[in-house]
């Protein structure tokens, strides 16, 4: 085709176009392509020629058009969208830059890689619908020029078209790219099954047209007769739609009728009803062959009448009736919007399709998993539908075994949520229950009633079944942050403490390696940790005081002055959490890893058990302090709840010439507990502060903080 033949073409298509426009996007493309040359060896901007030229015969716009001319401008040449912007305007080039954008897409699976294209190309949709379509009529001719590449990328492009391509454009409802996408796409992808059933076909084509003429002669006769004027025609069906007959329904070539369908075309609704009633009255209807799909339309807006008839020789033909705009309408789909614009001529099947656009954006945001978006979209773009009706009449469609409880979930989340029961028809009937079309289907929701992991399998649409999925999961977490919560508190009631602060939580929730709270208990809760973990953070050592400051100056305190290891010098050291030796102690030292070495008191439970566990890590270290050295420990007390027995007390600590660094009371029944942080030089010096403090009136015990062997029953013996 040359750029003169071109033009006729498509003002024939449509008169409103900008054909000056036209003729200057293809000399831009032909000089941006120059010297580019396609696999089959023609010019470049030839291709471009073609895409242009599919979407004309859609009847597309001129920015369609002039973007068809362009498309590969971006992509394949040294001109940018900001040329074409300059050249052709904003919206051109927005429509370029969404067709660039889609582009190819290459993923280690072929699954992923097609979950990726979808989404790619629902959001280039959702920005300006013509995007697509672009893309479709670049597919299309890249499918008709096939042969030129290598083999291996034949199959890929071919399987990307059955898989990505002919769903879109089925969905779309744009049966004139559909068709002949399936047929080449079965070609390449069966090629020995296409050839025979080419041939097998072509074999009939003289039988067939001869039965063609016999059905149409007499139709446009009898019609003529009641003054409709009528455009009759007969066709063989396409190939892949004959293959799949006798692939999924079994039925031997020979024995399929139907290769044939006979379109009656007329000029108004009321003609549709009326035709079919005299076509009716010449050949006998075969029953349940009949479809209104004028008053039902299919879910991707196609409208028409369907009737098969024991016509000529009593042999079956299928005839369609419908409108020229209905024509159009199938055959250009979502396309033929652009048609009707200027006339502000709204089509119904327009907005159906977009409100299938917009659930299908809605939907995949709710989709983490790719897997389960795929086989979503998949059950959506190639199931048969059924339609069931809500009581107020309004026309719902779920794809076929779609269950009324698919159906709660369709009409809102909340009613699928507590769907309690269903009537079909007026009758009570059970959710399992699939979905007939023309049902009226009605849900009876209960505030009480929830999902259980049962309704999964009572549901036929992922689309359900991810609400469902999700909502379990979310009982499923709360319950587990309940369940957590309780445990810890029961445990901490033992050790006679309670849940501290929520900042403090958060706090602890973080050192456990939790983001939140909630996520804390709820790891509690299921199991997958345990709760000793936190009720350590919160009351360290069976204690009733809170951790704080006392056990952060400890820390901070105690340095690693005075303590020499053996064999080592300048060795990193600390001493441990759990005892604070004094020089005149013995004591022993761990090699940990990544903090050197740990020294504990000799008689520290820790360390016998680290010593059993690890003998090899045991190393032996001695004091080396000198007298001005001090070290800090720790002293709890318990005392009874008198005036003045704090001040008592670290009076007392006081007068042995020792330093206080901390002190803490609490108070607990009648009696009250105290830790004293203070400062010694040895053992000796410890003693003589110990002894000090359990001569005052109303001490009842007084002990070096140990933690993790000390029970009260030694408490006192201790001292
Ligand atoms: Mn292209």
């Amino acid at each position: 085709m040359n750029l003169a033949e071109f033009i006729i073409h498509i003002e024939s298509f449509n008169a409103n176009l900008d054909v000056a426009q036209i003729r200057r996007a293809y000399e831009f493309s032909d000089m941006a392509h120059a010297g580019q040359k396609r696999q089959s060896g023609e010019p470049f901007v030839e291709h471009c020629l073609e895409v242009a030229f599919v979407l004309a015969e859609l009847h597309m716009d001129s920015e369609s058009i002039v973007a068809g001319l362009v498309h590969d401008v971006v992509e394949d040449t040294e001109y940018t969208l900001d040329d074409l912007r300059r050249e052709f305007g904003d919206e051109v080039a927005e429509l370029v830059d969404g067709v660039t954008k889609i582009g190819a897409v290459h993923f280690s699976s072929y699954e992923e890689q097609q979950v990726e294209y979808f989404r790619k190309m629902l959001l280039s949709m959702a920005k300006d619908i013509r995007v697509i379509l672009i893309k479709l009529a670049d597919r299309v001719h890249n499918m008709r020029t096939l042969e030129h590449l290598p083999p291996e990328k034949r199959m890929r492009i071919a399987l990307e078209t059955r898989d990505v391509y002919c769903p879109l454009a089925h969905r779309l409802g744009i049966h004139k790219l559909k068709e002949e996408l399936e047929d080449l796409a079965f070609k390449y992808t069966e090629p020995d099954v296409y050839q025979d059933l080419a041939e097998r076909v072509k074999e009939k084509k003289a039988e067939r047209e001869a039965y063609i003429a016999e059905v149409v002669t007499p139709i446009k006769d009898v019609l003529a007769k009641d003054g409709i004027i009528a455009t009759v025609y007969g066709r063989a069906k396409h190939l892949s739609s004959i293959y799949r007959k006798i692939k999924y329904r079994k039925v031997p070539f020979e024995q399929i009728y139907d290769l044939l369908a006979i379109r009656v075309v007329v000029n108004s609704e009321r003609e549709c009803y009326h035709a079919m009633g005299i076509i009716h009255a010449m050949w006998k209807p075969v029953p349940e062959r009949f479809h209104d799909y004028i008053a039902t339309p299919k879910p991707n807006g196609y409208r028409s009448l369907h009737t098969t008839v024991f016509g000529p020789h009593n042999r079956m033909v299928e005839i369609q009736i419908r409108t020229h705009h209905m024509h159009h309408a199938a055959e250009a789909g979502i396309a033929a919007h652009w048609l009707y614009k200027e006339g502000r001529q709204q089509m119904s099947r327009d907005d159906l399709q977009i409100r299938w656009l917009r659930d299908v954006l809605d939907w995949q945001k709710d989709m983490t998993n790719p897997s389960e978006f795929l086989e979503y979209l998949k059950m959506d773009l190639y199931s048969e539908d059924i339609f069931v009706y809500t009581p107020n009449g309004k026309l719902m469609h779920l794809p076929k075994g779609s269950t009324p409880l698919d159906f709660a979930f369709l009409v809102h989340t909340e009613v699928g949520l507590h769907c309690a029961g269903s009537k079909i028809n007026g009758r009570l009937q059970p959710l399992s229950t699939p979905l007939q079309s023309g049902d009226m289907v009605e849900i009876i929701t209960n505030p009480n009633r929830t999902p259980s992991h049962d309704w999964l399998k009572l549901v036929k649409t992922s689309y359900a079944r991810s609400k469902i999925r999700r909502w379990l999961k979310q009982v499923g977490f709360d319950q587990s942050v309940k369940l957590g919560r309780q445990i810890v508190e029961r445990k901490l009631k033992e050790l006679r403490a309670s849940l501290p602060s929520d900042d403090l939580l958060q706090e602890f929730a973080e050192q456990l390696n939790k983001k939140s709270v909630d996520d804390l208990f709820a790891a509690i809760g299921n199991g997958s940790l345990t709760a000793g973990g936190l009720t350590a953070l919160i009351a360290p050592e069976e204690k009733p005081v809170e951790p704080g400051f006392v056990e952060r100056a400890l820390e901070r305190i105690r340095g690693s002055k005075g303590v020499r290891v053996q064999g080592l010098d300048n060795m990193m050291f600390r001493f441990g959490g759990c005892c604070q030796p004094v020089p005149g102690e013995d004591i022993v030292g761990f090699i940990t890893r990544g903090r050197g070495v740990t020294v504990h008191n000799a008689e520290c439970h820790a360390a016998i058990e680290l010593g059993n566990k690890y003998p090899e890590r045991k190393i032996a270290v001695s004091w080396d302090a000198g007298p001005r050295e001090s070290f800090v420990v720790q002293l709890d007390l318990i005392v009874e709840d008198r005036k003045n027995m704090l001040r008592d007390v670290t009076e007392a600590i006081a007068d042995s010439d020792t330093n206080v660094r901390g002190a803490e009371m609490f108070t607990q029944d009648t009696t009250a507990r105290g830790r004293f942080v203070i400062e010694v030089s040895n053992l000796s010096h410890l003693n003589r502060v110990i002894d000090k403090v359990r001569k005052i009136k109303g001490v009842i015990s007084v002990q070096r903080s140990r933690r993790g062997e000390d029970s009260d029953a030694d408490l006192a013996q201790r001292v």
